[in-house]
């Protein structure tokens, strides 16, 4: 199947960029199948597929002119795994990702590696559709996989969530990130516990950021954050999260740790209610960490890191110490770092206090980033010491 790109969008697929978008097909969309892009000459462009997802679609796999079938997978397959070698060698650790769609020039997809057990996520049907051949020679390349979940991360009247093939995982299953346990629940919706491109800011705390200091981690989730930080000796966690389930789960994380309890308090309460009490209380805290989802909907309000990011900044300052930190992070792909930095920055200024950014991270090296597509490469993380004057 053959499909025509515009002259611009071929001349942006030969220089690596990967994703489509519908302005730059001059045919009609055909998915589930493997599609040869050509330009106005009939020359090809790229072999990849069409399948519509959140951010395009469809992707390009290769601009060279072989087949999209079994070897091509193992060779990719082959390739990723070299390039984490040495998370293989790493004994303390046994989660991380596997496949970071196309940063592994493999767009749409991605996997990752709970000790024994690989989930696969699936962005687009397409891919989706055509799981057998790719899954086959995963299996082929990851051999010392027990089992493998997969979730359905596009709309879908089928659960998102199942085992896909082996061994079922025990739940909850403890993995090792820095020899801290984390308790993970592979076929639980979308999510599993612990978000992997996070592991560097955890190893962190782990190594004492927070020493003797009181935390406050906000949309804590699991409280993946404090458990590395309590790990590391600081004095109490203050875990937020609006989720029920956070209450069970981030206490099950201390317990797996044989972390005291009484030095960790958990509220599943709204983080802008929490600021509210906090002042009310008079809480202050060393260091605040601010983790929020891209968007979140709580009641009639509407949370969106790009619009609305600053207001978390100025709402910590209110309740941090002299010479504390805020940790400001974001997985939001449509706010460059650039931005985000000056989102973070402007909200300090505006409260007039002094700042020093201190520490900075990127996605980790198994989220393996392509130049050629800069959007994959969206995590910012920035540790900011605030001097009250
Ligand atoms: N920082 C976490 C991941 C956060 S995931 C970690 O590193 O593990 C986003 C979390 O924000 C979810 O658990 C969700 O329940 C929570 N959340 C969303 N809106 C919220 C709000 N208004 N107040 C508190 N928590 C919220």
């Amino acid at each position: 199947m053959e499909i025509k790109v515009t002259q611009q969008a071929a001349k942006r697929i030969r220089r690596g960029y990967p994703l489509l978008q519908k302005r730059d097909l001059l045919d009609p969309i055909k998915e589930n199948q493997w599609i040869n892009f050509v330009d106005k000459q009939q020359n090809l462009v790229a072999k990849g597929y069409l399948g519509v997802q959140n951010n395009g679609v469809g992707w390009c796999l290769t601009t060279n002119d072989r087949p999209l079938d079994y070897a091509f997978f193992v060779e990719l397959f082959f390739k990723a795994r070299k390039k984490r070698e040495n998370y293989y060698q790493e004994e303390k650790t046994n989660a991380f990702r596997l496949l970071n769609g196309a940063g592994d020039h493999l767009g749409g997809v991605t996997i990752d590696k709970y000790a024994d057990f690989a989930v696969v996520s699936w962005y687009n049907q397409t891919l989706y559709h055509k799981q057998e051949k790719i899954i086959t020679a995963f299996k082929e390349v990851f051999p010392e996989i027990k089992g493998i979940y997969e979730k359905l991360r596009f709309p879908t009247d089928q659960s998102h969530s199942r085992l896909l093939w082996g061994k079922s995982a025990p739940e909850p299953l403890y993995i090792k990130e820095n020899n801290i346990n984390y308790a993970v629940y592979l076929n639980e919706g979308l999510m599993t516990g612990i978000f992997l491109d996070q592991r560097e800011v955890r190893k962190l705390f782990a190594e004492g950021f927070a020493k003797d200091q009181d935390l406050l981690n906000m949309f804590s989730y699991t409280g993946a954050f404090s458990i590395a930080a309590a790990a590391g000796g600081a004095n109490t966690t203050t875990n937020v999260d609006l989720a029920k389930r956070s209450l069970k789960k981030t206490q099950e994380q201390f317990l797996a740790n044989q972390i005291d309890l009484s030095k960790q308090t958990i509220h599943v309460m709204d983080t802008f209610a929490y600021f509210k009490y906090a002042k009310k209380k008079q809480l202050t805290f060393d260091c605040i960490i601010l983790d929020p989802p891209s968007f979140a909907r709580n009641k009639k309000k509407v949370f969106r890191v790009a619009k609305d990011y600053g207001e978390l900044v100025r709402s910590s300052i209110a309740i941090l110490k002299d010479q504390g930190v805020i940790m400001a992070s974001s997985n939001a792909a449509n706010v460059t770092s650039k931005k985000f930095q000056n989102m973070i920055e402007k909200a300090l200024q505006n409260e007039n206090v002094s700042y020093k950014l201190i520490k900075k991270f990127r996605l980790p090296q198994d989220f393996v980033v392509d130049s050629a597509y800069p959007a994959g490469d969206y995590l910012k993380v920035y540790f900011y010491q605030i001097k009250k004057d």
